[in-house]
């Protein structure tokens, strides 16, 4: 596909918002990216257009069957003022195995990154600089077809859409309580929970709900089958401290393969901190806190980066991590990514790429 993107500006152009009370997800830019895809002709008439809603047959696909998938990365603006994204190759390549998943045609990574990085330079003086602040993207597909039977769609967009959001620890970091949930499962092997797909997060919503009534943030959803061996924490891949070792649970298919994951991993292991990747039963964390060797938790995603775990309940039985307070590796890899991110730490492993 050739690199070009018709772009219409807008005439009217939106008050920047107070960097004091952005929240999460709640503003939008001035403009937008879409692409169509129609069968025969592939992805065609990439766009930058004004901000504005989409106009969508009521019977279009993504609104019965839920074909749809998504992504989330962010443009941070450093102190000397550059603008460098955090592998964005990354999120493309995944959106196309989140595609491949769920029937919807493969996009071209580098034409995607390329129109990223097009729609964040249009629209950058949105990116906000108070500390630890940044401008979050969504890129997402939908299917469109006007057509009620059960198939893939023969149309799509692809759409790209930007947020300027708040710091995530304004108040500084403070551990979650997190509810261990084996009732309600998120995904199970062989569906759809390696993929990004919008539907995950429809399921994902009552125990949340339920979780939230008994005062917790979160739930740590537990494997499908036996409710037994941990998998992830809401939008976040899950990290253990163990006498010293660093566990993740391994990706077999109903874990979503974080990009942050990725990224604590090959930190840890430049650091020689042992890491394994394998699959952790929640009894093992609880028999780790009996003997006094669970030394701490945290959950990684783009949102948070670390979110570190003070509190787990599972089945009524409570315990605390840490005192309720950040681990000193969490701090450390917390300190890290981030200082790469908001380019304050030198990038030793190529993982920004500065928008010119
Ligand atoms: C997006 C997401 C993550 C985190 O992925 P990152 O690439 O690190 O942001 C973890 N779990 C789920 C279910 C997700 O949707």
């Amino acid at each position: 596909m050739a690199y070009d993107i018709k772009i219409t500006k807008t005439a009217s152009p939106k008050p920047k918002p107070d960097q004091i009370s952005l929240g999460f997800g709640k503003i939008f830019t001035d403009h937008m990216f879409i692409m169509d895809y129609t069968e025969g002709k592939g992805w065609h008439d990439a766009r930058i257009v004004p901000y504005a809603p989409l106009d969508l047959d009521p019977a279009s696909a993504v609104f019965h069957y839920g074909q749809a998938i998504f992504e989330g990365l962010k443009a941070y603006r450093t102190h000397d003022g550059r603008i460098l994204l955090f592998r964005p190759r990354k999120n493309m390549e995944r959106i196309n195995r989140s595609d491949e998943r769920m029937c919807i045609p493969l996009i071209d990574i580098d034409f995607c990154v390329h129109a990223i990085k097009t729609l964040v330079s249009i629209d950058k003086d949105w990116i906000p600089t108070a500390e630890g602040t940044s401008l979050y993207i969504r890129p997402f597909i939908i299917a469109t077809d006007p057509f009620l039977g059960v198939h893939p769609s023969h149309t799509y967009k692809f759409i790209i859409i930007l947020s300027p959001v708040g710091a995530y620890y304004p108040q500084g970091i403070n551990p979650v309580d997190i509810y261990v949930e084996s009732n309600y499962v998120r995904a199970v092997k062989g569906g759809t929970g390696f993929a990004k797909a919008a539907g995950n997060y429809a399921a994902s919503l009552k125990a949340q709900a339920e979780a939230a009534q008994k005062g917790y943030v979160q739930v740590l959803w537990l494997d499908g089958v036996e409710r037994k061996y941990i998998e992830e924490v809401g939008a976040m891949n899950v990290f253990f401290k163990i006498n010293g070792e660093v566990i993740t649970p391994s990706l077999e298919g109903s874990i979503l393969p974080g990009i942050t994951r990725d990224s604590v991993i090959q930190l840890l292991n430049s650091w020689g901190v042992k890491v394994t990747e394998r699959r952790i039963s929640i009894q093992e964390l609880y028999e780790a806190y009996e003997k006094g060797t669970f030394e701490e938790a945290f959950g990684s995603g783009t949102a948070a980066v670390i979110s570190p775990i003070g509190e787990l309940n599972w089945e009524g039985r409570k315990i605390t991590i840490n005192d309720k307070k950040i681990g000193e590796l969490s701090q450390r890899i917390y300190d890290t990514l981030t200082g790469i991110q908001f380019g304050k730490l030198e990038d030793t492993f190529g993982w920004t790429e500065e928008i010119r």
